[in-house]
């Protein structure tokens, strides 16, 4: 396979511009609330990354809802407003693409094109991301195998797209007392099989605010090239996700501890 180790050696190094990487031997982390919600939102969350040094802001505004009736996200309107505040700050765009219709709308305005994890193998999707010159990174489907995450991740690099980050999220389990399983292992496994970045999700992974800390910092040590997880000024009226979502307080404690574990590794 293209993404293997076997087939290249040296590790990608994904290019954000403005010497923004996600990159082996670096430790990106990539902070924001599951949904944007507003212009003051986003302005509070711009600042509280230019406050800790964050240069990577996640954020939906085409949420995938287990619910049809939940909030579904601002989208593109939204994306464009967001897009004004955070290039101006500097600060790079990670956002869900649900949709092939939706890539060349959404082009001028997002720095890297999620992938989620229900569309983990939309193979359409996989194929059409391979066409653009944009950073794109790819969830592990909800019950998908590390196997499976390469070969999707496989679509996009044999399209044309290297430039491709893959992310670890948790996956389904009999287990109920979290809402997933955080897999530590695949972040050897994949560093292992892979010349790709990996970075982890420790809020979807356990989806419960108060251990997204440590699985954060375990996924630091597992080998992980950055770190994804939500934030909000305040979680408890976040419209989406905010069981699992920090507060600014805890989000720079935490970045601090990232890059605290991150130096020793
Ligand atoms: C998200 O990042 O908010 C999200 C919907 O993630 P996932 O696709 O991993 O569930
Ligand atoms: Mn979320």
């Amino acid at each position: 396979k293209l993404v293997s180790k076997k087939w290249k050696a040296k590790p990608t190094s994904v290019d954000l511009g403005d010497d923004v990487f996600i990159k082996d031997g670096e430790m990106a982390i990539i902070t924001g609330p599951c949904s944007i919600e507003s212009e003051e939102q986003i302005r509070k969350v711009v600042n509280h990354c230019l406050e800790n040094g964050i240069k990577m802001m996640r954020g939906g505004v085409f949420k995938p809802r287990s619910s049809p009736y939940a909030f579904r996200g601002l989208g593109l309107e939204g994306l464009k407003l967001w897009h004004s505040i955070a290039s101006e700050a500097g600060i790079k765009i990670v956002t869900e693409v649900m949709q092939t219709s939706q890539i060349e709308e959404m082009y001028p305005y997002v720095d890297v094109y999620q992938v989620g994890a229900r569309n983990s193998q939309n193979f359409n999707l996989l194929d059409e991301l391979g066409k653009v010159d944009k950073a794109v990174m790819i969830k592990r489907g909800i019950s998908g195998t590390i196997e499976e995450l390469l070969q999707s991740a496989e679509y996009v690099f044999s399209g044309g797209n290297e430039k491709l980050i893959l992310c670890e999220r948790g996956i389904r389990t009999y287990e109920r007392a979290s809402r997933n399983t955080l897999d530590l292992n695949a972040i050897p496994i994949l560093k292992a099989k892979s010349h790709l970045p990996v970075i982890v999700d420790p809020s979807h992974g356990i989806g419960i605010r108060a251990y997204v800390p440590q699985m954060a910092l375990a996924g630091v040590m597992a080998g992980a090239d950055g770190i994804i997880y939500e934030s909000h000024e305040v979680p408890e009226k976040a419209y989406s996700d905010g069981q699992q979502t920090l507060d600014f307080a805890q989000s720079a404690r935490l970045a601090a501890w990232i890059r605290e574990i991150f130096a020793k590794r």
